[in-house]
């Protein structure tokens, strides 16, 4: 489609089949959001922000879109509620986790939604499945590429890849 953007997209989860979870909601994105260009292979992280609970799975997708951005917001948050996902608490367990990382070169800061994602870049477990499908994208506020940064985090929460199915 001409008039698309890639969009890339985060998904994640801890709780139930977490890797089924990931399944369905990369159907539902690609129904509802647009066609899945690109898929990371599943990364299992240690909580980030509170560990007294279960490890997440990450997955970063590609996706081809027509949507504008606070519309593929709300599809990504529609995919978190067909997921089940109750919002208990900042940073608490969920089933799934539907952030956008960067919508093209767009810079957006409305309430509700600020692209690229303001914590990308300090967050290994987004910016490793990233580096994987998109490793020479380049931060267009940042102005580094997803590699340098995943060379420049901090984040000593290590990234491992998920050897289930
Ligand atoms: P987090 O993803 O940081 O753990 P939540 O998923 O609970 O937190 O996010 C809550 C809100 O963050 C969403 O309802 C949405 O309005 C807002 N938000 C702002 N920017 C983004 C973005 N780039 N991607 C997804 N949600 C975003
Ligand atoms: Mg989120």
């Amino acid at each position: 489609m001409s008039n698309s953007v890639t969009a890339y997209l985060l998904l994640g989860g801890n709780l139930g089949d977490r890797a089924a979870l990931l399944r369905a909601a990369q159907a539902q994105l690609a129904t509802a959001a647009g066609e899945i260009a690109a898929a990371s292979a599943l990364y299992e992280t240690a909580a980030w922000g509170r560990e007294d609970q279960p490890a997440f799975l990450n997955q970063a997708l590609a996706v081809r879109t027509a949507l504008p951005a606070a519309e593929l917001l709300a599809q990504c948050l529609a995919t978190e509620r067909h997921a089940g996902r109750e919002r208990l608490e900042r940073w608490g367990s969920r089933t799934l986790d539907v952030d956008i990382l960067l919508y093209g070169d767009a810079l957006v800061d409305q309430p509700g939604l600020t692209v690229p994602h303001p914590r990308l870049a300090e967050r290994r477990f987004a910016l490793v499945p990233l580096a994987e499908i998109a490793p020479q994208l380049r931060h267009p506020r940042l102005g580094l590429t997803v590699a340098e940064l995943l060379a420049r985090c901090s984040d000593p929460l290590p990234v491992r890849p998920w050897p289930g199915k």
